[in-house]
């Protein structure tokens, strides 16, 4: 339901995965800064994916663009004319939507599209209905003026995608990888778009991160490829441990296709956010030749791909997968989320709320806890953490009641506690607490690194 996104909002903010951004000013809208538990988060998210899609295959490999390219390049890609949304204003409470979206949420809740289009909503705002203005596109691109003067001739762009810079390296990629098609080349990074309708906690932001990969392929392969990578994809999620029954397969009909796009299908999640049920994930795209072409023609670089066994030259097809790195985290937030029991100092069972992540995207790998402040027990729990910590993000926490301190670590998921008690100071042995079934089990100081090690993979 709606009030779980509100929960890991507050979650988010209470622990430090995500905090308002500026807020000691009153706040950016839809602004949102990641905390220390946030980023680590974030890169754990960034680096499976860069494992998964770069540096386990041997027909990938990875760029790092710039987000401000030459103007032309958003000229040529088609940006600059036709990457707009259908911007429409109520007239009644003056709030602005873009119409596609209104329209998708009308058709997701009614299972038909209105017959007349934006005539038959009533404002989400106000209630009131009919009264939306005739939409207008709207730009999506931020611009900026790059030097001291601020005319036409110092725009600048910021990169709504991080594929364009991708395909203007194409060549010289190729050439210096010495890789040949069927390849791909993958980026990470920010891209901006002035979305008009933000929200949704950090699903929709105007600053936000992709990770994207362009695998070039011979024409009329296209189609099988884009068929291995729509299924590569959905894999990586549900390894990383997100549950299918929240995931979906959503095919971009036809008539909706970017101007690039002969097949898009995105992968949806049950955000559940009110109003709408289910919301991209990532999308997984053909975008045909036409991008290496536009630039070939447009630059007066030729971009096709020398094919010296069969002495013929030809334009790349290219098959994208494309997801944000907000997006995903927030899903697999949601995902893991749940509240069960667990025994409190009096074995009476009480609530408690656990992120069952998987220890690969954890934000703390390992929470070492004295099991009470103690001058023995710290400096011993603190030279294991020193040492843990060469490994993994460790925490170190030796304030309140043990049970309390657990409770934290599964709100976090943390995947395992290890426990320094009075034992240890003669049995060199320490209790490790798995945080889904909260078993202990007694491991004797030599051994827990390696016992961690095999637990800990990724
Ligand atoms: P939407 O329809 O939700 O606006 P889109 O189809 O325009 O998304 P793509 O251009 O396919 O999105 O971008 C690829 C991915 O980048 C999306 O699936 C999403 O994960 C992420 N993304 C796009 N726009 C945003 C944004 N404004 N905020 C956060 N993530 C975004």
């Amino acid at each position: 339901a709606a009030d779980k996104i509100d929960t890991i909002v507050s979650l988010s903010k209470r622990r430090g995965f995500v905090y308002p951004s500026s807020e000691i000013y009153g706040g950016q809208r839809a602004a949102w800064d990641y905390g220390p538990l946030g980023v680590e988060m974030k890169e754990n998210l960034k680096r499976q994916w860069w494992r998964y899609m770069v540096t386990s295959r041997e027909d990938v490999v990875g760029l790092d663009s710039s987000v401000i390219l030459a103007p032309d390049v958003w000229v040529a890609s088609g940006h600059v004319a036709t990457f707009s949304d259908p911007l429409t204003e109520c007239t009644s409470c003056h709030k602005r939507y873009r119409a596609d979206h209104l329209e998708e949420a009308y058709e997701e809740k009614h299972g038909k599209p209105p017959v007349n289009g934006l005539a038959d909503l009533n404002c989400p705002n106000c209630g009131n209905k009919g009264t939306f203005t005739e939409p207008k596109e709207f730009s999506g691109l931020l611009s900026t003026h790059l030097g001291p003067t601020q005319d036409s001739g110092s725009v600048a762009y910021l990169r709504p995608e991080t594929a364009q810079g991708i395909f203007t390296n194409f060549g010289q990629v190729q050439q210096t990888s010495r890789k040949k098609p069927p390849f791909g080349i993958a980026q990470v990074g920010k891209s901006f778009r002035n979305e008009i309708t933000p929200g949704n906690f950090i699903f929709r932001t105007r600053e936000f991160e992709q990770m994207e990969m362009e695998f070039f392929v011979k024409p009329g392969e296209d189609e099988e490829w884009q068929q291995y990578w729509m299924d590569q994809r959905w894999n990586w999620y549900t390894d990383l441990g997100m549950r299918e029954e929240n995931m979906r397969w959503f095919e971009h009909p036809q008539e909706k296709l970017s101007h690039y796009s002969k097949r898009t299908a995105d992968i949806e999640y049950r955000f559940r956010f009110g109003g709408s049920e289910w919301g991209e994930l990532e999308g997984v795209a053909n975008r045909t030749d036409y991008d290496l072409k536009a630039h070939s023609k447009a630059s007066g670089t030729d971009l096709q791909y020398y094919d010296q066994e069969a002495g013929e030259r030809w334009t790349p097809y290219v098959i994208e997968p494309a997801a944000g790195v907000g997006r995903a985290m927030l899903a697999f937030l949601l995902d893991a989320y749940i509240e069960d029991e667990a025994p409190n100092a009096k074995g009476v069972m009480e609530k408690r709320t656990v992120m069952r992540l998987d220890p690969r995207l954890a934000p703390v790998k390992v929470a070492v806890l004295p099991l009470s402040r103690n001058p023995q027990l710290s400096p011993k729990a603190k030279g294991l953490a020193t040492d843990l910590r060469k490994n993994w993000n460790i925490e170190f926490d030796d304030a309140g009641a043990i049970g309390r301190r657990y409770r934290r670590q599964d709100e976090i998921g943390t995947p395992f506690c290890v426990t320094v008690d009075f034992d240890t100071l003669d049995d060199n042995a320490v209790t490790v607490r798995e945080r889904d079934t909260m078993k202990q089990e007694r491991v004797s100081l030599d051994q827990i690194q390696a016992y961690l090690g095999a637990r800990l993979v990724g």
